[in-house]
């Protein structure tokens, strides 16, 4: 059973007051103790009422003995009946005498015969009295007989009992109507104060200022009782109120700092699990989220798919447009992808343009679950191929994406990211925008680039790296000038071919390091040639400049430094670049090349033909010359098309007035075939292998027209 509430508590209370209230206690009391007291009285007064009549009825007894025997004896001697009924009779009249009788004295003493008898037997209880008659006459003494006296005990008793019911009644009767009345005196004056009181507690709300405990006017003629616990009353209820409002003001700040509190670290949280920019879960919680991931996909035997997202050429973007184009591009990127995934699937920024999707329950079959991840993969390499429009400019970009299935026998978090950063890497070089599944060989041949870019990285550092010089021949045989290629010999492998390390460096970064290098031993060259009157002022050397280091953005300040510390004069320097440095933001790539073409520096365009090669491009480009890819040379006595192709650059270069060099021509027909079509310069192994700066010099320079 449950516990009765308090307002049923209340109730009951009331139910019991009148046997509980203190007026009905006090009455009760008041009762109970005057009617032990009365009865105890009542008690005393009818014993000693009950001994009294006992002495008067022998002190009676001994007068009627007195008064009464000689004249009953003369009645007994004179054998006088009728006088000795009569004295009998009058005996018998007196009070408590039951019966009478008057017995002679037999012959041998005892009692003899009745002679008179009057009265009956007692009901109770009796005594008898036996008074002896005695007659006298001239001075001789007779016994004649003996008068019994029945004396009626009981109604003595009666008596006296009577007499202390009729005091208990009475005191009883005055007892209960004290009481009575004082229970009501106490109930005016008292009870009905406390019950109002007791009301007014049970009422009583802290929070309801209208709330008192001044259940009536106080008595008149000063305080009572009652007035001193009101006053008590209502002074504990003001501190206690006072003291419930500054509770109340304590609990509110309370709540209101917990609030904060709260908010302050679900906010931390938030921001220790989340990217600032895009808001997406960082590394922390896709670490957090891939281990449940991995741990649900190998307890229920479903297979997910983790993909891994770099957007193409974002560096170049971010470089040249600065960092809010930057942003604003990542964070569409961030709302793109998560807006074409399931609500189960996790979009993680890993940082810079690298993301990470998490999508879990692809499928119980492992190439059913590849199968959905291509779907995805694809959705979103479409959804990010979309232009993005950024403060009213269009930028289009295009994401490689790697992927990796889990659950995996090494699939760690950490292996699984790298496997799809291993896949991503893989879609990058097969040509970006693409999407490529991990592969175990995938593993080994990331590896071995890293070994690769670590053992360069130390190259350049130790000196390991050297320059090599190829002639640039006029259709006169004239050299005009070189090439430089850079060349390093790995301890272990042998020559490494730049077109194997160059990319690595583009990615990692290396190449400004390695493209200073470069650029200084270049100018070094130059100047030594100069000074030993091997290279005259209308030869140049062009040097390779790759996009990721044409976009550094203090690249144009160094290109002058150095060519002012080398003394070198900007027109024998000519800068190959390849339509990669204008991907992206081509008006920063023009103002760039504009600026420094100012100073007298040229600019080639290398590999034409090969990339994105467009008229829109080559019209806007302030370049100076254009390198026919080898690709096209190579087969120009046999493919009918790249002699097309061949036929139309020059063509090109001629109306845009550009200087058109052939790369690769490796036979005499070649040659023959470009120098016919006015082809300006000729490169390759048939004019002159690369070869170090000593041997270009005692082969190609001293024997060179100096222009
Ligand atoms: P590239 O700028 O197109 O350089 C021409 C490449 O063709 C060189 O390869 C050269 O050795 C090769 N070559 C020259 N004549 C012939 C020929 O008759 N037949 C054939 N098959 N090939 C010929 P290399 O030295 O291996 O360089 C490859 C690429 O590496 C270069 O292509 C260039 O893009 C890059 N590279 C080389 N050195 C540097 C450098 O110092 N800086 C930068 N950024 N890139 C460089
Ligand atoms: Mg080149
Ligand atoms: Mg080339």
């Amino acid at each position: 059973m449950s516990e009765p509430s308090r307002g049923q508590q209340g109730v009951i209370r009331r139910l019991r007051a009148p046997l509980r209230g203190i007026g009905a206690r006090l009455f009760l009391f008041m009762l109970g103790t005057s009617l032990v007291v009365s009865t105890a009285f009542a008690a005393i007064e009818a014993w000693a009422g009950y001994r009294g009549q006992l002495a008067q009825l022998d002190r009676e007894v001994e007068q009627l003995g007195r008064a009464t025997l000689e004249p009953i004896a003369l009645s007994l001697w004179n054998y006088d009946d009728a006088q000795l009924r009569l004295q009998l009779d009058a005996i018998r009249q007196r009070p408590f005498i039951a019966s009478v009788e008057v017995r002679e004295l037999a012959a041998d003493g005892s009692d003899g015969t009745v002679r008179a008898r009057l009265g009956e037997h007692a009901a109770g209880e009796s005594r008898t009295e036996r008074l002896p008659l005695h007659y006298r006459r001239d001075g001789e003494d007779a016994l004649l007989g003996s008068l019994l006296l029945e004396l009626d005990i009981g109604a003595v008793q009666a008596e006296a009992r009577d007499r202390a019911l009729g005091i208990l009644f009475t005191q009883a009767g005055i007892t209960l109507l004290i009481s009575l009345v004082l229970l009501l005196v106490v109930r005016q004056i008292v009870t009905r104060h406390l019950s109002a009181l007791a009301r007014a507690a049970e009422r009583f709300d802290l929070r309801d200022e209208s709330s008192s405990f001044r259940v009536r006017a106080p008595a008149a003629g000063g305080g009572d009782e009652i007035d001193r616990v009101m006053d008590a009353l209502e002074t504990m209820r003001s501190s206690l109120r006072s003291a419930y409002r500054d509770l109340a003001e304590a609990n509110t700040k309370l709540q209101a700092d917990i609030a904060a509190r709260l908010r302050a670290e679900a906010a931390a949280d938030h921001l220790a699990n989340h990217d600032a920019l895009t808001n997406l879960p960082n590394r922390r919680l896709l670490f957090q989220r891939l281990s449940h991931e991995l741990a649900v996909a190998e307890r229920s035997g479903t297979h997910g798919a983790m993909l891994f997202i770099d957007l193409d050429h974002f560096k170049t973007l971010n470089d040249a447009r600065g960092h809010s184009i930057g942003d604003a591009v990542l964070i569409e990127v961030a709302r793109r992808l998560r807006s074409q995934l399931r609500e189960v699937d996790l979009v993680a920024r890993l940082g810079g343009d690298e993301f990470v999707a998490v999508l879990p329950m692809l499928g119980e079959l492992r190439e059913r679950a590849a199968a959905n991840a291509r779907i995805a993969a694809e959705k979103l390499r479409l959804a990010l191929a979309e232009p993005i429009v950024v403060r009213d400019e269009v930028f289009r970009l295009s994401a490689s994406i790697g992927v990796a299935l889990f659950p995996d026998e090494h699939g760690t978090p950490e292996n699984l990211i790298k496997y799809a950063d291993t896949a991503m890497y893989q879609a990058k070089t097969e040509g970006r925008n693409t999407i490529h599944f991990f592969e175990r060989g995938l593993l080994e041949a990331m590896e071995e680039r890293h070994a690769l870019e670590t053992d360069l990285r130390h190259a350049l550092s130790e000196g390991g790296l050297d320059m090599a010089y190829q002639p640039l021949v006029d259709a006169h045989g004239g050299v005009r000038g070189a090439e430089a290629l850079v060349r390093w010999t790995h301890p272990v492998r042998g020559p490494v071919s730049p077109a194997q390390f160059i990319p690595l460096c583009e990615e990692s970064g290396l190449i400004i390091e390695l493209g200073d290098w470069v650029l200084r031993t270049v100018l070094g060259q130059i100047r030594a040639w100069r000074e030993a009157g091997l290279l005259g002022p209308q030869q140049y050397v062009s040097v390779n400049i790759s996009p990721r280091q044409f976009r550094a953005p203090d690249f144009e300040d160094k290109l002058i430094k150095a060519l002012h510390a080398f003394e070198v004069p900007p027109s024998m320097l000519v800068l190959e670049i390849t339509e990669g440095v204008v991907l992206g933001d081509i008006d920063t790539a023009i103002e760039r090349m504009k600026s420094l073409r100012s100073r007298g520096v040229r600019f080639y365009i290398d590999d034409f033909g090969t990339g994105y090669s467009s008229m829109a491009y080559l019209k806007r480009l302030p370049a100076d010359g254009l390198k026919i890819d080898k690709a096209f040379v190579r087969d120009l006595g046999t493919d009918a098309n790249d002699a097309a192709i061949v036929d139309a650059i020059l063509a090109m270069g001629r109306h845009f007035g550009l200087t058109v060099v052939a790369e690769g021509v490796e036979t005499e027909d070649q040659a023959r075939y470009l120098i016919t079509r006015n082809c300006a310069l000729l490169q390759g192994y048939h004019l002159g292998r690369p070869t170090d700066a000593t041997r270009f010099a005692t082969s190609f320079l001293r024997q060179g027209t100096l222009a």
